[in-house]
């Protein structure tokens, strides 16, 4: 069976009893880095054989789990924090795994996206968004993107681009738009701070230290009924290019990367 096993993001307490006993009984454990889990491993007494899997690990090491699991092993995988997956490896092996039909199951826990979510005090939808492409381009349409968003977004940061990105956003989505700036989640410097742009770009100035999760507030309705001009005219414009309605409302929709069933209501 392969495990993916969610592991503390900061405070070792936050660990479940049936990922502990996981952890024990499995033959290995495919670690991200095998040094920070072996912290963990030390902290509760965990033996268990470790083996190194990671972003930059090559074919021939996922075989070796896939092998192993066909051959009946337990491989409980895990990652530096937090839940494997969510912006950390795993992916192709969990895919392969299930493609191939061998048995996988997930031991739910910590995950800093969703401890921001509540700390925030969001009850609905949400958009996680993970870490913005390094690539300049890529990052800022990622972030034009944002400012037509109808529910509130999860980004990752790291310290050091924390300040340059939330002035790109007072830049592009308005300073008025409200954040929350998530620090250090379970850990001793825990803070949440909530303001606008404009005061978290003030605030996180400087040298900044830990780590973070932004929670971005949604587009006001001004903006969300910008959009709605903004696709109306592309539809019509793709109209008059000789496309039927329902076509326009399709390309239309693959442009802005909204539903065709939006795109199609507003056509109407
Ligand atoms: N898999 C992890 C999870 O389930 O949250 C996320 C791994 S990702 C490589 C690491 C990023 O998650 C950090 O750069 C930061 O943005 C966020 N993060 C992880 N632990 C955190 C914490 N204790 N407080 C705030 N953010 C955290």
């Amino acid at each position: 069976m392969l495990y993916i096993v969610a592991t503390p993001i900061g405070n070792l307490e936050d660990i479940t009893l049936r990922a502990l006993r996981i952890l024990k009984e499995a033959d290995y454990i495919a670690a991200e880095d095998t040094r920070h889990t072996r912290k963990l491993l030390n902290h509760y007494n965990i033996k268990t054989r470790c083996v190194s899997f990671h972003e930059h690990s090559k074919d021939e090491k996922r075989a070796f789990l896939l092998d192993e699991l066909r051959d009946g092993r337990d491989i409980a995988l895990v990652s530096d924090a937090g839940t494997p997956l969510i912006s950390d490896p795993g992916a192709a092996l969990v895919r392969e795994a299930v493609q191939m039909g061998l048995p996988v199951t997930s031991v739910p826990g910590p995950c800093a996206a969703v401890t921001a979510v509540t700390l925030a005090g969001l009850g609905g939808p949400f958009c996680f968004i993970g870490f913005l492409s390094k690539k300049a381009a890529e990052r800022k349409r990622q972030i034009e993107r944002l400012k037509y968003a109808g529910q509130p977004s999860v980004i990752y940061e790291s310290p050091h681009a924390l300040h340059g990105t939330l002035c790109a956003f007072a830049d592009i989505l308005g300073a008025e738009r409200r954040i929350v700036v998530a620090k250090e989640l379970t850990k001793l410097h825990e803070r949440v701070f909530s303001g606008t742009l404009a005061q978290a770009a003030a605030e996180f100035d400087g040298d900044v230290k830990g780590e973070f999760v932004l929670v971005l507030d949604k587009a006001g309705e001004t903006e969300e009924q910008a959009e709605d001009d903004v696709i109306l005219n592309e539809i019509k414009k793709n109209m008059a290019a000789g496309m039927t309605k329902k076509d326009a409302a399709k390309a239309a929709s693959e442009k802005f990367g909204i539903s065709k069933n939006r795109a199609y209501r507003l056509s109407l």
